[in-house]
């Protein structure tokens, strides 16, 4: 098995942390051009680019929020202009602001549908017209490969997270209507759902023994995940040894989709 992506190149939005700081080390490591897309850390988006650097890649850091029309237009053509083709899109940025759904503002609603679900919306238009654009070129079997970080939450229902998982919701369902209409411009469309991965977005779920004894009752491999297990995945997503795969939704869980309350019998 080849993993052939050298001289290719990607956007990873809200890459300068977690996974997809993780994501774009490993297509890096596999000899892509990065474009590191940042909200607001720009030191932590220049570290990541100094750490490709290091380990012998290309890379650039890109301020834009996705959510915003034309900043993510404006990351795009970034994107065309320094390194003069796209290949692969980790649509991934996304955020938690957490409510009992009777708490709920219109405002913590409107953040997480307008990053998590319209920012993914923005990012993926863009990457297809490109790649519509540029068609079936002499890298690779696909004219571009699209890889949305969803969420187990775009299956499993989430109380006190409502706007979350209603965002995850729809990213599944807007990822299989893209795929469906894409194919036929040879574009692969699918999904990265983690489940509990060590990062910042759910510190509180492992920072205290207590926090994370309470989280593994929820995953059967009986470790947390680490944001490699999803870099891995993206690579593999991202290159040519997945070419028949679209339309797809890949679970990194350890086992958390597998009703894991039902494994003490019953
Ligand atoms: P993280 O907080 O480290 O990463 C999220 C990144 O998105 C940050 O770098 C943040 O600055 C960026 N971001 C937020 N709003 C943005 C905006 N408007 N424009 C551009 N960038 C923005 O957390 P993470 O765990 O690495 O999360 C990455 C993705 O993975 C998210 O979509 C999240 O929903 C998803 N996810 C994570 C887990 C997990 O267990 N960590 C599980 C399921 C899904």
């Amino acid at each position: 098995m080849e993993i052939n992506l050298k001289g290719q190149t990607a956007i990873v939005t809200g890459s300068s942390t977690g996974l997809g700081r993780a994501c774009a080390m490993g297509l890096a490591d596999e000899g892509m051009n990065v474009v590191i897309n940042y909200h607001s850390s720009k030191v932590e988006a220049e570290d990541a680019v100094s750490e490709i650097q290091q380990r012998g890649g290309q890379a650039i850091a890109v301020q834009a929020d996705v959510s915003k029309e034309d900043d993510v237009e404006r990351l795009f053509q970034t994107c065309l202009d320094t390194f003069g083709h796209l290949d692969v899109l980790v649509s991934n940025a996304g955020l938690q602001s957490d409510a009992a759904f009777t708490e709920m503002t219109l405002a913590q609603w409107n953040k997480v549908i307008s990053v998590d679900l319209t920012g993914q919306f923005l990012a993926c238009r863009a990457a297809a017209r490109i790649f519509k654009k540029q068609g079936v070129h002499e890298h690779g079997r696909a004219a571009g490969k699209i890889i949305c970080m969803s969420s187990v939450h775009d299956e499993i229902p989430w109380a006190g997270h409502v706007n979350y998982a209603t965002a995850k919701g729809g990213v599944k369902m807007m990822m299989e209507s893209l795929a469906q209409e894409l194919a036929a411009d040879k574009i692969r469309v699918n999904s990265i759902s983690p489940g509990a991965i060590q990062t910042d977005i759910n510190r509180e779920a492992w920072e205290t023994e207590e926090a994370l004894d309470k989280l593994l009752t929820l995953i059967p491999y009986g470790r947390i995940g680490e944001p490699e297990d999803v870099a891995n995945l993206c690579v593999f997503l991202a290159s040519d040894v997945s070419d028949y795969i679209t339309g797809t939704t890949v679970y990194v869980d350890g086992g958390m989709m597998l009703y894991p309350g039902f494994r003490f019998g019953g």
